[in-house]
C-alpha cells in the first residue's frame, strides 16, 4: 500500500484545522508546468499561495505538502452541487503533468497506482463517496482544464474509487458525432445539473463533462453519445 510518504511542508494552508467530517470531496489537479521542480516550488512558496495536499511525482514518490485536516489552497474559485469555495470541504492532490500548455502527456503507471492506493485510504478514512472524486475542471469548467482528458477515469472506477457509465462502448461509438434535437440538449444540460456542475457558459460545460467521461472527442458540441452517457452517469 502506501509506504513512502514524504513529508514537504508548504506554508499555504489555513491555519485553523477543521474537523474530520467536513472533508467531503478529493479534487484531481495536474501541476501544468514544464518542470515539476518549478511546480513544487510554487506550491511551497508562500508568495505563491497555492497549495495542495498531496504530490504525486513522475517518479511515483508521494509528498504530502499539507496535513489533511488544514485547508488547502488548490480549488479556487470553485462550485459543485450549489456548495462553493471547495477547499473547505476537499482534500487536492497534483500530479505532476506539464499539462495542456507545456506538452500534456500520458499519467504513467507508477504516478496512477500511488493514486489508486492514496483514494482507497483516504475513502476509507474519511468516508468520501467515490462520486465525490472530482477534476479541477469539474468544479471550475470555465477556468481550469486539469486533469485533462488522458487521465484514467475509468481505471480509477473499476478500482472503486471514481465512476463510469455502465454503457457498451460500440453501442456509444455510433452515437458519436450525431445530432442533438433542442429538447435532447436540454435534457443533457438538466442531467449535468443532476449529476453535480454548476452553472455555465454550454462550451465550457460539455467540454468539462466530455474530458471526465467521454475523453475519445473533446468539441464541446453535445451529441447523442454525451447524451447517453450523461443519463447513465446520473443512474450512476
Ligand atoms: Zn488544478
Amino acid at each position: 500500500m502506501l509506504k513512502n510518504i514524504r513529508k514537504f511542508y508548504s506554508p499555504n494552508f489555513n491555519k485553523i484545522k477543521r474537523k474530520k467530517n467536513n472533508i467531503k470531496y478529493i479534487i484531481i489537479h495536474y501541476t501544468g508546468m514544464k518542470r515539476e521542480q518549478d511546480a513544487l516550488k510554487r506550491l511551497t512558496k508562500i508568495q505563491s499561495e497555492v497549495s495542495s495536499h498531496y504530490f504525486i511525482k513522475n517518479s511515483g514518490t508521494l509528498l504530502l505538502l499539507v496535513p489533511e485536516l488544514y485547508i488547502a489552497w488548490h480549488a479556487g474559485k470553485s462550485s459543485w452541487k450549489n456548495k462553493k469555495f471547495l477547499n473547505k470541504s476537499s482534500i487536492g492532490i497534483e500530479i505532476s503533468n506539464p499539462g495542456h500548455r507545456y506538452g500534456y502527456k500520458k499519467f504513467n503507471k507508477k504516478q496512477i497506482q500511488i493514486l489508486i492506493n492514496l483514494l482507497k485510504k483516504l475513502i476509507n478514512k474519511f468516508k468520501i463517496s467515490p462520486k465525490n472524486i472530482l477534476g479541477h475542471s469539474d468544479i471550475a469548467p470555465e477556468r481550469k482544464k486539469d486533469p485533462g482528458e488522458k487521465f484514467p477515469w475509468k481505471t480509477l472506477a473499476r478500482k472503486k474509487v471514481s465512476i463510469w457509465h455502465k454503457i457498451n462502448p460500440k453501442i456509444l461509438s455510433k452515437l458519436r458525432n450525431q445530432k442533438c434535437s433542442k429538447k435532447d440538449n436540454i435534457s443533457f444540460v438538466y442531467n449535468l445539473k443532476k449529476i453535480g456542475y454548476s452553472k455555465c457558459p454550454e462550451k465550457y460545460l460539455v467540454k468539462a463533462f466530455q474530458m471526465r467521461f467521454r475523453p475519445e472527442l473533446i468539441n464541446g458540441k453535445i451529441d447523442k453519445e454525451c447524451l447517453e452517457i450523461s443519463k447513465s452517469i446520473v443512474k450512476a
